[in-house]
């Protein structure tokens, strides 16, 4: 018996020591940062002798962009290692994935290169002036071992330091944790001279970091954003997070933004600080990044919970996440008191008009846009013409909604509570939230039934009735009817003193009578015309009247007859309705938070 005893548990042992936990630990260095070559380090230990083969795997999109971006291709000098250096051989078994066969080996190290030198796609960056890393376009991942915790050391250039939303190890300025993969790749890093300014908001530490020369104001950005994070934790009832980074890149190329997990990534241009105009832009921005910390940072969509990293992620939400955070920054803007209240007025009317003007809007769904972002959405002619945007349509549906449920409910409640509801009841650690699912909490809140309002708006593409619906609010939209102009249906803009034709509306003149993207537009009657006076010529005639537009296409001459007809759009007017009813007048101060 006894000796039955030791030989069992001379068998056990080894399994129990390749039981254990594996380690990962991650490097990341810079030697040479003019190259543009991120060196990364992958290490994992304790891993059990059997299988034979290791997978490494990058992903193909990250989060917050929903396309494909294919970041292998920029990976170069992949080589494998065991604990003494002794090579293993590997292969690629697709695009994407590294197959590493280590034999009974119970830890392994890769090593590569990624070529990084696309900022403005938030994705991977270094030059020797810093470096922006976004995980997913940087790290490989094991798939089985995603949800281990990980350490990761940087090795900064010169004097550069490290500004991220990873926790450091105590007493370590290059050595943060991660519970897992997916936090390590949803906490970017900033690696350069970026000047960090930390500050208190609602008992959370906010670091504001920024990259770049500016005329920027830190003190008055810190209060100001403080201002934002106050009024959504108003909204929200929580702050998600221990410590938040704003992290800022100033430059004259790009602009846009990303969120993440406890940061944001923004980029916008140095010098519109002091311009109240600009700033208040750059303000919604950071109201609109900051929102996204619950919506779909926190409460996502049932399709990318948690993400596939590897393949496309289907989901007909992707509206809530991008429209009604766009919708919010909006509202919270004028609740912070950022926007002043009579701006609403023009906010709305430009509003109907963006939707009324883009024929997409009546070709695609909001769902439809959602799910086919990875192969839709690129903001060409034919997206205007044939597209809804998650963005315009998410946002022109959630005002809508709002309403509606205002409306319904005697004012008890909005669409704040749909969404705050929706936050409870789908936690981060859940499945995920679907369509349906906010239908059915919108229904419960307006008390009704929602099925023609979601068939129509949502998953339909039918034109918003905006008169009933701002009507609820006490507005009253009045077409500008008397400012039609008469109307070609095409942009053009000025490139090398040549004007080009950049979009034609689908369904206007210029659409019909066969005006093409990229023609060179060279006379209107006989006369040179330019984008500037475009519309000053244009004024000269009546609907009905017929142009003649001579333009170059491919270099040879052509020439179009076109009837011009009035605007098909016309600018619109918002006002107040002169009594209003106590309902109108409540679902009004309540929405933006103001007086009548
Ligand atoms: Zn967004």
């Amino acid at each position: 018996m006894k000796f039955a005893v030791r030989l069992f548990v001379a068998l056990l042992l080894p399994a129990l020591a390749h039981s254990q936990t594996p380690i990962l630990e991650y490097k990341l260095g810079m030697s040479k940062p003019w190259t543009h070559l991120l060196e990364v380090e992958l290490t994992i230990k304790s891993v059990p002798s059997s299988p034979a083969a290791l997978d490494f795997v990058l992903p193909i999109w990250r989060t917050g962009r929903y396309v494909v971006f294919d970041f292998a291709g920029g990976v170069q000098e992949f080589s494998a290692i065991d604990g003494s250096g002794t090579p293993f051989r590997w292969a690629k078994t697709d695009k994407s994935t590294w197959r590493v066969e280590k034999g009974r080996a119970t830890g392994v190290t890769i090593r590569y290169k990624v070529y990084a030198n696309e900022f403005e796609q938030r994705t991977r960056g270094l030059n020797d002036e810093h470096a922006f890393v976004d995980g997913c376009a940087v790290f490989m991942f094991l798939p089985k071992y995603r949800n281990l915790p990980l350490t990761l050391t940087v090795a900064p250039y010169g004097d550069w330091h490290v500004t991220t939303g990873l926790d450091a190890l105590p007493g370590e300025k290059f050595v943060f944790r991660a519970p897992n993969y997916d936090v390590l790749v949803d906490s970017p890093l900033e690696i350069g001279n970026q000047k960090d300014f930390e500050f208190e908001a609602e008992g959370k530490k906010h670091v504001l970091s920024i990259f770049g020369p500016g005329n920027y104001e830190p003190d008055k950005m810190m209060a100001d954003i403080s201002k934002i994070v106050k009024i959504n934790k108003e909204f929200w009832g929580e702050l998600p997070y221990e410590r938040y980074v704003f992290m800022l890149h100033l430059g004259l190329d790009g602009g846009g933004a990303t969120e993440h997990l406890n940061s944001t990534i923004m980029q916008t241009g140095p010098f519109g600080f002091k311009n109240p105009n600009s700033y208040r832009g750059f303000l919604g921005l950071v109201s609109h990044e900051y929102f996204h910390t619950w919506n779909v940072k926190q409460l996502r969509p049932k399709g990318i919970l948690p993400y596939d990293y590897t393949k496309e992620n289907y989901v007909k939400e992707l509206w809530i996440a991008e429209g009604t955070t766009s919708y919010y920054n909006g509202v919270l803007m004028f609740r912070a008191g950022f926007n002043p209240a009579h701006g609403v007025y023009d906010w709305v009317a430009n509003t109907v008009y963006q939707d009324r003007l883009r024929p997409g809007n009546r070709v695609q769904s909001a769902t439809e846009a959602s799910f086919d972002s990875w192969v839709k959405g690129r903001g060409t002619q034919q997206s205007y013409n044939s597209e809804a945007d998650i963005y315009g349509k998410g946002a022109t549906v959630s005002l809508v909604l709002d309403l509606e449920i205002r409306q319904r409910s005697n004012n008890k409640s909005s669409l704040d509570d749909v969404m705050r509801t929706l936050y409870k009841r789908f936690p981060l650690s859940g499945h995920g939230y679907t369509v349906d699912d906010l239908q059915s909490i919108a229904e419960q809140l307006a008390g009704s039934s929602l099925k023609k309002f979601f068939e129509e708006y949502v998953h339909g593409a039918s034109p918003i009735d905006w008169e009933r619906s701002l009507g609820y609010a006490g507005l009253l939209l009045q077409a500008r009817d008397g400012e039609r102009m008469p109307w070609l249906g095409m942009q053009t803009t000025e490139r090398e003193n040549r004007t080009r034709v950049t979009s034609v509306l689908a369904g206007s003149p210029a659409y019909d009578a066969g005006v093409d993207i990229g023609d060179e537009v060279v006379a209107l009657n006989g006369l040179r015309v330019r984008t500037g006076d475009l519309q000053d010529r244009l004024a000269d005639y009546k609907p009905g009247d017929k142009v003649r537009l001579t333009l170059f296409r491919r270099d040879r001459l052509r020439e179009f007859d076109i009837t011009l007809r009035l605007q098909d759009v016309p600018p619109y007017w918002v006002s107040r309705v002169e009594q209003p009813t106590p309902l109108q007048k409540s679902i009004f101060e309540s929405w933006l938070k103001t007086t009548w």
